[in-house]
């Protein structure tokens, strides 16, 4: 009765922050500032606009999370959603037991996929469909009989998620605190990262290197131990890190040569973000073994991952299946969850009907170039990106990388731009930027106004010294 009589009155602004203070514990939250009460309290949104709970307007430059594509209230979305929900929100996917949505949105992921990528496996996520892909790869070999092939290859800098094994998986160094970590069967390799304008060497040469040392991996593990090679085509959360040109292919070939499957994290890059719904063969020209997604897959409107499977890996599980026990021990109740499936099938729809992926094409390259007139500034390193995934690396002129000085510049060009109405995600060094796709020319020249003045007033403060 006592906790009941305490409940606090959540319509308000400043008692929704100590709600928020007191009671939650945030995804990635800054454990130094855990309990202040000053959290950004999004309220309600419309289009590429975010408002906060005193109405203050914000051009979204993340995309919610990358996420968001279509943008925010987007009312045939919202539409999708309340007529499944009162059709039949939910039915148990197990075993042979389907519905119509998930059904229908495989069919549509298997035209919308390269190669013989047929099957979806339906998950909660990014993370659990990472999980998943691994499982499935260890499945395969262990259907053929090969137990031993369980390693798996990643990279420094990746993030492929937050359970245990996605998180594992992921190799950005500052997120290895305290938390324990797989390490007995899974690898990093080099962060694949080739930014032209800073590079002290060719891009031939870099791709070399990084070829030269995944195969001495390989031959270090022996490839009858490695059952996967786990890579997003640029690495997002990392920073933005585009591979030097040809990467994505040459390691796709190396993996084929040793019988290593080969799966693609498109979560942030599938889904328009590129240009394309998937970018591995349209953009990279790859068919993966495996394609994995999320985010962009429902527009964000609802959680949704998938693990797209060739026909060549379902053919060899189905055949290998033991047959006392013929039964793929995977998923979740939630997997391809009505509502969250219909919601994905009108994003699909729209997104074809609206040519989202050709207006990306369109303005992508605008984003870019206009960022780019930015790298003038004292206080900006380098700007790099493709179509819409972008980040601005600040550095204060002495040391490169995440220093703490460098973080904290960072920090106030964030906090600028967020006075401004804008939000960035601030993630080290960086100012990294995922607009909803529908973002247009004037959206974006607000974007690099708004950026190009916080720099000018960060750096004016770096001057004063008035930087801690
Ligand atoms: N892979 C990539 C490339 C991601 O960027 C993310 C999330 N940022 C994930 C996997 C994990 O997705 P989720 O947060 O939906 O579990």
């Amino acid at each position: 009765l006592e906790k009941r009589d305490a409940l606090i009155d959540t319509t308000e602004h400043d008692s929704l922050q100590t709600a928020d203070a007191k009671h939650l514990l945030h995804p990635w939250a800054d454990l130094s500032t855990l309990g202040d009460e000053n959290a950004l309290m999004i309220q309600h949104a419309k289009g590429v606009h975010v408002y906060d709970s005193k109405g203050k307007q914000y051009l979204d430059a993340i995309g919610g999370m990358w996420c968001v594509t279509l943008g925010y209230g987007h009312e045939e979305l919202i539409e999708a959603m309340a007529s499944q929900a009162r059709k039949m929100a939910y039915y148990t996917p197990f075993g042979d037991v389907s519905s119509a949505p998930s059904a229908q949105l495989a069919e549509m992921l298997a035209v919308l996929t390269p190669g013989d990528l047929n099957r979806a496996h339906f998950t909660t996520c990014g993370s659990t469909a990472i999980d998943s892909a691994v499982r499935i790869a260890h499945y395969y070999y262990a259907a053929q009989g090969r137990d031993s092939k369980r390693h798996v290859l990643s990279r420094r800098n990746a993030y492929h998620g937050s359970t245990y094994l996605a998180a594992s998986l992921s190799g950005k160094a500052a997120d290895r605190t305290l938390f324990q970590y797989e390490s007995e069967f899974v690898h990093h390799l080099s962060s694949p990262q080739y930014d032209p304008d800073i590079a002290k060497e060719s891009a031939a040469s870099r791709l070399q290197t990084l070829l030269d040392e995944m195969e001495a991996e390989i031959a270090r593990l022996g490839a009858d131990n490695i059952a996967c090679f786990v890579a997003e085509p640029i690495l997002a959360s990392g920073g933005v890190l585009v591979p030097p040109q040809g990467y994505q292919a040459a390691t796709r070939e190396i993996c084929r040569k040793h019988d290593i499957l080969y799966i693609s994290d498109e979560v942030v890059t599938g889904f328009g973000r590129l240009g394309h719904f998937f970018a591995s063969e349209a953009h990279f020209d790859i068919v993966p073994d495996m394609i994995i997604s999320a985010k962009g897959i429902t527009s964000g409107y609802q959680p949704l991952g998938v693990v797209m499977i060739s026909d060549r890996i379902c053919d060899a599980i189905s055949a290998g299946a033991p047959e006392e026990k013929p039964v793929f021990s995977n998923g979740y109740t939630y997997s391809g969850h009505p509502i969250v499936c219909a919601t994905a099938i009108k994003n699909i729809e729209i997104m074809k009907r609206d040519g989202i992926c050709q207006h990306v094409r369109e303005v992508g390259p605008y984003f870019i170039e206009q960022l780019r007139t930015l790298i003038d500034s004292d206080i900006v390193y380098t700007v790099r990106g493709d179509h819409l995934m972008a980040c601005v690396e600040c550095w204060t002129g002495d040391e490169v990388g995440p220093t703490a000085k460098n973080m904290a510049l960072a920090q106030r060009v964030d906090q600028y731009c967020e006075q401004d109405g804008l939000l960035v995600r601030p993630y080290e060094n960086l100012c990294i930027m995922s607009p909803p796709l529908i973002v247009e020319r004037s959206d974006i020249d607000r974007i690099i106004a708004t950026l190009g003045s916080a720099l000018t007033r960060a750096q004016n403060d770096l001057r004063a010294g008035l930087l801690h």
